[in-house]
C-alpha cells in the first residue's frame, strides 16, 4: 500500500502516504488498519475512514473530555462509549477526582491493537485502577445497565456500520436514563460542512430527551472539511454557560497537562458559525 485514500465521502476525500503498514485485519466488526505517515505519525482507520492520528489526536480527545468534565465540576463516574484507542480514557484519567471510568467498546481488536501500535494514545491509562472495560455494543449497554454516570462521552465511528446505533433516538434516551441529575452527554458528531444531515438528525433526536441541546466545535486537521461538531445534551442549562472565572478556577485546581484545551477555548467552542446555527433552527 503506497497511499491510503479515505472513502468517507463520494465527492471528495483525503489521502495519506503510507510509509509502513503496522497492522491490518478484518475484525469481527470492521476492517482495521494502522499505518505510519511522515507528517501525522501513526494513523488508525476503520472501514475506510480515518479515526485518529498521533499528530492531532490531542485536539479531539481534549475537546471531548475536558469541556464536559470541567463544565460539570464534580464528576465522579464517567462512561465512555467506543473510544477503543484509549485517547479519551487517557484524558479522563487526568482528572484526579474521577472515581470510576467505564468504557464500552464493541471491538476488542481495536483496544488490543491500539495498546500495541498506538501506545501514546492511552499512555498507560488502560492499567488505571479506576478503569473498567466492557466489550459490548454501547447501545445494548445503556439500554440494560442499572449504573448511572455524571458524564457520558460517545467517541464513536460515523453512523455507518457498528456506529449507526449510537446516533439513534433510543440510544440518546437510554443515555439520559443513565445520567445522574445534572449530568451531560457529549458525542462526536462529524463535520457539519460535509455531514449536515448528521448534525440535524442528532439535534432532532437529542432535543426529545434533553432540556438543553447544542453543539460545540474544534478544528481537527484529519477530520477534513471544516470544524468538527460535538453534541452537548443536558438537563442543566447552566452547565455550558459557566463564566470564565469559574472554568479557570476549576482548570487550575485540576492541574491538567494539556496542549489544546484552555478555559477561553472552552467557552468559545460553543459560539457556532452562522451556517451551523441555520441547521439548528
Ligand atoms: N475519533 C474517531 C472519529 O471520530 O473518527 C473515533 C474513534 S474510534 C476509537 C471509535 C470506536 O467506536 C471504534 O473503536 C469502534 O469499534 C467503536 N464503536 C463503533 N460502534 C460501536 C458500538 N455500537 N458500541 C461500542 N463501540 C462502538
Amino acid at each position: 500500500m503506497n497511499r491510503y485514500s479515505e472513502t468517507l465521502y463520494d465527492a471528495w476525500g483525503q489521502s495519506f502516504a503510507v510509509d509502513k503498514v503496522l497492522f491490518e485485519t478484518h475484525t469481527d466488526h470492521q476492517h482495521l488498519v494502522i499505518f505510519k505517515n511522515s507528517h501525522y505519525g501513526r494513523v488508525m482507520a476503520l472501514d475506510g475512514v480515518i479515526q485518529t492520528t498521533e499528530a492531532d489526536e490531542f485536539i479531539y480527545h481534549e475537546s471531548l473530555t475536558h469541556i464536559p468534565l470541567l463544565a460539570h465540576g464534580d464528576v465522579k463516574k464517567v462512561l465512555i462509549i467506543g473510544g477503543g484507542d484509549g485517547g479519551i480514557l487517557r484524558e479522563v484519567c487526568k482528572h484526579k477526582n474521577v472515581e470510576s471510568i467505564t468504557m464500552v467498546e464493541i471491538d476488542n481488536a481495536v483496544v488490543e491493537m491500539s495498546r500495541e501500535h498506538l501506545p501514546k494514545h492511552s499512555n498507560g491509562a488502560f492499567d488505571d485502577s479506576r478503569f473498567q472495560l466492557v466489550i459490548d455494543d454501547g447501545a445494548n449497554f445503556v439500554a440494560e445497565t442499572e449504573q448511572t454516570f455524571d458524564v457520558i462521552i460517545s467517541d464513536s465511528t460515523d453512523p455507518i456500520g457498528p456506529g449507526e446505533v449510537l446516533f439513534t433516538q433510543d440510544f440518546y434516551g437510554n443515555c439520559k436514563r443513565c445520567l445522574n441529575p445534572g449530568g451531560v452527554l457529549v458525542t462526536q458528531n462529524g463535520v457539519p460542512f460535509m455531514q449536515a444531515d448528521e448534525l440535524i438528525s442528532t439535534h432532532e433526536r437529542q432535543q426529545v430527551h434533553f432540556a438543553d441541546n447544542t453543539f460545540y466545535t474544534a478544528a481537527i486537521p484529519t477530520y477534513v472539511g471544516g470544524v468538527m461538531a460535538f453534541s452537548w445534551a443536558s438537563d442543566n442549562k447552566d452547565l455550558r454557560a459557566q463564566n470564565l472565572e469559574i472554568i479557570k478556577a476549576r482548570f487550575e485546581q485540576a492541574e491538567l497537562a494539556v496542549r489544546f484545551y484552555t478555559p477561553e477555548l472552552h467557552l468559545g467552542a460553543f459560539a457556532l458559525p452562522g451556517y451551523i446555527q441555520e441547521h439548528l433552527k
